[in-house]
């Protein structure tokens, strides 16, 4: 296993928060709500909006059946309002083709109106539990500054850095889906854009950009 999974899951067990899409009795509907929700807008804002929706509509069957004005109304200030449109599309055809579930497979969530690589990859770690390799802004500042000793990765995903973030990613499911999070949530918390609290890092003894005395 690679030698930052252990500190970080570790890490995570600990101070992971505690958000409503990571309860036990979470849908992997719910899970694929908050992932599209979260694409553009910060967890804080995302958590009432989420809690509101998931109870007014918790299956796709029950989005797919509003009226667009309520969705949009719902969605009300998270923006990008394209998202909930999209979103509805992808319930209907949840619905129309697989039956009201969620597929399992993530090829088949890829296939989806509006699920793109990210968040097909967050659906199965997260709401499946199985192995994927998610990679979001956080998780590629985390690789490239704990792996590679850059301050940033490059602005755009290459086919190299994502090969190079599946290596670090466990064989096994259950790890694989620990780990995804937990990088993640190292990122949103620990090693942010602007002010990376190396003290309170558990993979602050190897990372080589602290190493490196933090270049730009
Ligand atoms: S030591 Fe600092 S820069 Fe390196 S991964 Fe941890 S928080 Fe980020």
């Amino acid at each position: 296993m690679h030698a930052l999974v252990e500190p970080v899951v570790a890490w995570f067990d600990e101070h992971a928060r505690d958000l409503p899409w990571r309860a036990p009795g979470r849908t992997a509907w719910g899970v694929l709500v908050s992932e599209v929700m979260l694409q553009q807008t910060p967890v804080a804002r995302v958590e009432p909006v989420w809690r509101a929706w998931m109870q007014r509509w918790p299956t796709a069957a029950d989005l797919a059946a509003a009226g667009p004005d309520d969705v949009l109304r719902a969605w009300g200030r998270l923006g990008y309002p394209r998202r909930a449109l999209r979103l509805q599309e992808c319930a209907r055809t949840v619905v129309e083709h697989h039956g009201g579930e969620l597929p399992a497979d993530e090829a088949a969530l890829l296939a989806l109106p509006g699920i793109g690589t990210y968040t097909a990859a967050a659906v199965t770690a997260f709401a499946r539990g199985r192995r994927s390799v998610v990679v979001d802004t956080n998780v590629r500042r985390v690789l490239a500054r704990a792996l590679e000793g850059r301050a940033l990765p490059d602005p755009h995903l290459s086919a190299a850095e994502l090969r190079r973030a599946g290596d670090v990613v466990p064989d096994d499911d259950a790890t694989a889906a620990r780990w995804n999070a937990a990088v993640m949530e190292l990122g949103a918390l620990v090693c942010t854009a602007r002010a990376p609290r190396c003290g309170a890092c558990p993979v602050a003894t190897t990372c080589r950009w602290r190493l490196a005395g933090m270049p730009a």
